[in-house]
């Protein structure tokens, strides 16, 4: 076991490491500033178990109704090995193969029963370089199941596309299958974001494999087909959309988990998250000392956290405690970049702290809200 392992075994405590899956890398570029949430995923955390300790409410998850419709989907889009789909991507990728061959990495060796991953992500390495290299009777079109790994932090993670496309070119792409609709040519961006976010994390991933065989990162492309149903219905679409800024932020992400040492270096010695669970396996560890803990890990809160982040509720209090700008939005955030908390934008309006030199812009323009708020005050009085 390597020393940073070891580092954050401690920080983890005695639960089980959680593996990171392409969704937890998503949710990481939506807060890549936080610390708090690099360490805690390095480390395999139950961010979840945490919350539920803390008496947090959880966030808003899927409904079943909801993952019982995207799982139904995705069967309709994968049924009678892919026919559905290859019409789709032809057209999305301008294939002009007569034939489109498919296989179900899901189960290997056996009809019914699912394979391990370690033999699921073999079969996929050796089907991907095999069809790389372009080695005769491999023209294999459409890999569904496949299962890659990504270096996270030093680890491999496990990652499952649901479809990786490829052409007799030998240029991949991957198949995202998503429930949210396409309605008359229109998806909700924020969902379309966070679909290409997820599938940037398969981009690389693919990538690193066929560079490990010394293959060009160019024979993945950058973009990446959605598969969503269209209007109303259950007919799926396939849109093309390009991924590369969403592949630039991940990998800059990444880059940036190599800094764990220097993260865990800031951390006062022995600092531990462990949940102390007893003989019946519930926590024991004192609220109070848990959250004394998780408070010696700087968090950057945004109200965005609410949407991917079980600790959300304790980091706003925590923000607003604090009286944090970054409570306030990303937006007064970023318009007040560079004053932290609430106290120091007001003690700049009110004159009683002088502005440093990258300040003084931002304090002209508060004071100037200041004034327009007074004006206001004083018309309505
Ligand atoms: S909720 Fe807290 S730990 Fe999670 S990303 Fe936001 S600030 Fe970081």
């Amino acid at each position: 076991m390597s020393s940073l392992d070891a580092r954050l075994g401690v920080l983890r405590g005695t639960a089980p490491p959680i593996p990171h899956s392409a969704r937890t890398l998503a949710a990481l570029t939506a807060n890549p500033t936080c610390d708090r949430r690099s360490l805690i995923d390095a480390a395999g955390i139950d961010k979840a178990a945490l919350a539920a300790h803390l008496n947090l409410p959880q966030p808003l998850r899927k409904s079943q109704l909801a993952l019982d419709y995207g799982l139904a989907f995705e069967h309709k889009v994968t049924a009678q090995a892919g026919a559905p789909l290859v019409p789709l991507l032809r057209q999305a990728l301008a294939l002009t193969l007569p034939e489109a061959s498919y296989q179900d990495v899901n189960s290997v060796g056996s009809d019914d029963d699912k394979s391990s991953l370690q033999l699921r992500h073999a079969h996929t390495r050796s089907r991907i370089l095999s069809a790389a290299h372009r080695r005769p009777s491999q023209h294999r079109t459409l890999l569904d199941h496949p299962v890659l790994h990504l270096t996270v932090a030093g680890h491999q993670a496990y990652l499952e596309p649901d479809i990786i496309a490829f052409h007799r070119d030998g240029v991949f792409h991957v198949v995202e299958i998503k429930s949210f609709p396409v309605i008359h040519g229109q998806s909700d961006p924020l969902k379309v974001d966070a679909a290409l976010t997820q599938a940037a994390a398969y981009v690389l991933a693919l990538r690193e494999l066929l560079a490990d065989d010394g293959l060009p990162p160019e024979r993945v492309s950058d973009t990446v087909i959605l598969v969503n149903p269209r209007n109303f219905t259950q007919h799926p679409t396939a849109t093309p959309y390009k991924a590369y800024q969403q592949i630039k932020s991940l990998s800059r992400h990444l880059g940036r988990l190599r800094r764990l040492p220097e993260l865990l270096d800031k951390l006062p010695p022995h600092t531990t998250l462990d949940l102390a669970p007893g003989p019946d396996g519930k926590p024991t560890r004192p609220r109070g000392e848990l959250a004394a803990a998780l408070a010696t890990v700087p968090a950057r809160y945004t109200p965005g956290c609410r949407h991917h982040c079980d600790l959300a509720f304790h980091c706003r209090t925590e923000a607003r405690n604090q009286r944090r700008t970054a409570a306030l939005g990303t937006k007064v955030r970023d318009d007040l970049a560079g004053i932290d908390t609430i106290d120091t934008a007001l003690a700049l309006t009110d004159g009683q702290l002088h502005p440093a030199r990258d300040q003084k812009d931002i304090t002209q323009a508060l004071q100037q809200a200041q004034r327009i708020y007074a004006e206001l005050q004083t018309g309505i009085a």
